[in-house]
């Protein structure tokens, strides 16, 4: 129960979402423009994990892909302990989302009129795509353009939702703080895209607002949560000395363009334990390196990206190559200093295929929902992909209800 004695705005709202990574930003934009939607953010628009994505978005996009193939590598990578009915809503679903994005005018990386495709851990085939290694960032500054130039949606910014308000047996609300004044804004339909939980973690990938608030609104308005147990730890982020919470990540992609797994001996030790070596599954690389470092007794292992030339890695990871020589390192001729770290959470709120939650009026999306598409094991990329495909569904729910 909200604590306090509020004032509620005069007229409500016909959505609150709550949240402004992709999931929150997408359903926003893919609601009916004759409706009044209220969007809230903890910080500035931009603080999100979506703004941190650096891979891309997995999808068919190419002819030696196939909608059968992207589920196959799905269900694979999550030990088989995924929904096939979502994951198939997922996939088949997943190249009219990107031709949407292309539509607003998402730069994507192109070559010759085509999408230039990147490959991450235990995907079969080439199927990501791609704005560099500044994916988000540039998604998401492109789709927050275009929400300022919505006069049917008001952005709140640095306003923490703390209580989903409630009528009787639906949601009539929610209650925030802002600048430390306590507010209330209603409506009878609230979207929470709130994120995962990262920031629990000592050491994470995530956002500084990412702190599992989405769980704790949920369960306070009366829901159960699934699989809070299934985190994801990312196998490569940045190993530095006396940083804060945050960790630099090195995506994926990387190991996608040759990179390879080094111990301090500068054994390739990925090849003996899976066929895909250093790009196998996160959970089996990341078990893999904390086995070697409390066998071995360090605190890190190396990335060796030593093959390729500062021309190529430079242009295509711009981002990773900048952060590296503002520390010292010259990733093409250095092994990069790499260890897991907390970076998704598989669990959530449950939700149906159109993200709707057993709560009247409440929906999520996003990584705050439970779609159950990742099963045990997030296979890379697929959550962009998750917020697009449940983002777009959940608007066109409440837009078919309104
Ligand atoms: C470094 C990094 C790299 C990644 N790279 C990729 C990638 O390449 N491809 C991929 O598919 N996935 C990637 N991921 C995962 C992916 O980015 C996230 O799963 C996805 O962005 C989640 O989107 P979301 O919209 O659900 O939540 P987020 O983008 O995390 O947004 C959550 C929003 O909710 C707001 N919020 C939270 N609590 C409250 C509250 N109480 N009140 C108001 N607002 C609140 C936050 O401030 C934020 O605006 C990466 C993650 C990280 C951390």
């Amino acid at each position: 129960m909200f604590p306090y004695k509020i004032e509620a705005d005069e007229a409500p709202f016909d959505v609150i979402v709550i949240g402004s990574g992709l999931a929150g930003v997408y359903t926003a934009l893919n609601l009916d423009e004759k409706s009044r939607v209220l969007l809230v953010c903890k910080k500035s628009l931009l603080n999100s994990n979506s703004s941190l994505a650096q891979g891309g978005i997995a999808a068919v996009l190419s002819k030696e892909d196939s909608y059968d193939l992207h589920v196959a590598d799905t269900m694979k990578t999550g030990h088989y302990e995924n929904d096939e009915m979502m994951v198939r809503c997922l996939v088949e679903n997943g190249p009219k989302e990107i031709s949407q994005l292309l539509a607003w005018q998402v730069p994507f990386d192109l070559e010759g009129g085509e999408l230039c495709l990147a490959r991450e851990g235990a995907h079969s085939v080439r199927r990501i795509a791609r704005c560099g290694d500044h994916t988000g960032r540039t998604v998401m500054e492109t789709l927050i353009e275009k929400i300022q130039d919505r006069a049917n949606i008001t952005v709140l910014e640095y306003t923490t939702v703390t209580d989903i308000l409630m009528t009787g047996d639906r949601v009539s609300g929610v209650g925030c703080i802002n600048d430390n004044k306590i507010a209330a804004y209603k409506s009878r339909r609230v979207v929470l895209a709130t994120g995962g939980v990262g920031q629990l973690f000592r050491h994470t990938t995530n956002d500084e607002t990412i702190t599992g608030d989405g769980f704790s609104l949920a369960q306070k308005a009366g829901l159960t949560l699934e699989r809070m147990d299934a985190v994801q730890f990312h196998p490569t982020a940045l190993f530095e000395r006396g940083t804060s919470s945050k960790r630099f990540l090195i995506s994926e992609a990387v190991r996608g363009e040759g990179a390879v797994l080094r111990d301090y001996e500068g054994h390739e030790f990925m090849t003996g334990i899976h066929e895909m070596g250093s790009l196998a599954p996160r959970d089996i690389v990341t078990g893999a390196i904390n086995r070697l470092l409390l066998a071995q007794e360090k605190a890190h292992v190396f990335l060796d990206a030593t093959t390729m030339t500062k021309d190529f890695f430079s242009k295509r990871f711009p981002t990773i190559y900048q952060y590296c020589s503002s520390i010292g390192i010259d990733v093409t001729q250095d092994y990069v200093p790499v260890v897991p770290c907390a970076h998704y959470l598989m669990g959530g709120i449950p939700v149906d295929d159109f993200g709707r939650t057993a709560l009247e009026g409440l929906y999520a999306c996003g990584e705050v929902a439970y779609t159950n598409v990742h099963g045990a094991n997030r296979l890379a990329s697929n959550s962009l992909l998750e917020c697009l495909v449940f983002g777009k569904r959940v608007a066109e729910a409440i837009n078919k209800e309104l």
